[in-house]
């Protein structure tokens, strides 16, 4: 049957119309949404319930790489359902094979581990540090260094690692181990490093965003974490990194830290790497690569169909050119964007960002908010997302193209043109 066919005869979940009080209450409250609800998508458009258009620069917060409904991913997983989906980590996975090598080979990376999300990817890279601290480093109590205004995912030990009090309020006790540091402020880590010494308490590793999604679209500087790279080898600690918003291409490079002119010894993938199917990855050196059978493990972890969506991003990102497109495409967003921001030196400060991963940076002083752009956008056909609430972020599908940038800027600037 083709994916047409069953789009004609659709389980009968599609025709349910919940109204949002519905859904609240039989659905947990743990999330502020936005009073639609998408039903449909084609590349970077998607329609609600009620038929109207949305152009889609939220990708499902930098997930759906190929956008919506992408040939080579319905095709890839199409395939993949009607022939294998799950099997388990018992068995050898040949899909979970391919794509661990499409990893190794495009990265400075030589394991990969895999499993089903972000914060399940930083988890096994803090586990990694914390048996490399007790196997190698001689550490008893291990502590790892993470930035102010970070994010690492919402279980208990990556709210800890997350430099940040609101994820982290009224789920104490928080995890021990770690510490935090100023992003982009080489001095302060080296006085961490040098402070944190008790004997058997010691830095064993600093995990940080190449470029910070959540904390507000901040990228890395290029000084820093050269200096970063070089206090870490000074000092024996692992540099891990995490490339779960930044990393499959979203940059313009397939890894955010090839910005940076430094290699990480761990870094951790999520997700734009499935395309929006669910998919995390560790991936390490073979130097601090400690873990042994029975150490680690995830039952949906790289199952066959999760495994075919990452190698159809994958095979796509290199055939259709993507990375070369998100450079392009993000230069052009960027340049328009800073035009609309001349226009409002009331409320905007600065436009940042890499690639397609970029941000509109609200001055102080301006009443507005990254919610109210966002709801007015909204209404003008424009998804987008904040980053804390003085960002309003842009991270289309990579696939975007010249024209609908131009579309994007144009409706933001009406957006603004009703707020501001
Ligand atoms: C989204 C995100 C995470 C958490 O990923 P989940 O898949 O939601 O667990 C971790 N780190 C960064 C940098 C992220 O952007």
């Amino acid at each position: 049957m083709s994916p047409n066919a069953l789009l004609q005869d659709p389980p009968v979940v599609s025709d349910a119309h919940f109204s949002p009080e519905q859904f609240d209450r039989a659905v947990m409250t743990t999330y502020g949404r936005f009073p639609i609800a998408l039903e449909r998508g084609e590349g970077c458009r998607v329609w609600d319930t009620d038929g109207k258009a949305y152009l889609d620069c939220v990708a499902g917060i930098a997930t759906c790489t190929l956008g919506h409904a992408h040939p080579a991913l319905v095709k890839a997983l199409s395939h993949q359902i009607q022939k294998l989906h799950h099997v388990s980590n018992l068995y050898y996975i040949p899909e979970q094979g391919a794509l661990a090598q499409w990893i190794v080979d495009h990265s400075c990376g030589d394991r990969v581990f895999f499993c089903n999300s972000g914060a399940e990817a930083n988890e096994a890279a803090i586990k990694l540090a914390r048996k490399y601290a007790h196997d190698v480093q001689e550490i008893k109590r291990p502590v790892i260094l993470t930035a102010n205004a970070s994010f690492h995912g919402r279980t208990l030990a990556t709210i800890t690692a997350t430099g940040q009090t609101k994820y982290q309020k009224g789920f104490e006790p928080l995890v021990p181990g770690f510490e935090y540091v100023p992003y982009n402020d080489l001095q302060a880590l080296e006085n961490a490093i040098a402070d944190i010494d008790e004997g058997d308490r010691r830095v064993g590793a600093v995990l940080l965003e190449p470029l910070q999604g959540e904390g507000g679209v901040r990228p890395g500087d290029l000084a820093y974490f050269q200096g970063v790279r070089k206090v870490c080898d000074e000092n024996g600690l692992l540099l891990i990194l995490d490339e779960v918003q930044v990393g499959m291409g979203r940059t313009g490079k397939v890894w955010g830290y090839e910005n940076l002119g430094i290699e990480p010894d761990v870094f951790t993938s999520a997700k734009g790497l499935g395309g929006g199917i669910p998919i995390g990855a560790m991936v390490c050196k073979s130097s601090c690569d400690v873990l042994q059978p029975g150490n680690h493990a995830s039952t949906f972890g790289g199952n066959p169909f999760a495994c075919a969506a990452g190698l159809a991003v994958a095979q796509v990102l290199e055939s259709e050119g993507l990375l070369a497109n998100a450079q392009e495409r993000g230069e052009q967003l960027r340049a328009s964007l800073s035009a609309i921001a001349v226009q409002y030196p009331q409320h905007i400060a600065e436009v940042r960002g890499w690639g397609l991963i970029n941000g509109v940076v609200l001055n102080d002083e301006t009443e507005l908010t990254s919610i109210n752009i966002v709801k007015a956008a909204m209404d003008v056909g424009l998804l987008l997302v904040p980053a804390g609430p003085k960002v309003v972020r842009f991270v289309p599908p990579l696939v975007i193209t010249a024209a609908e940038i131009e579309e994007a800027v144009q409706k933001f600037g009406e957006a603004i043109a009703a707020v501001g």
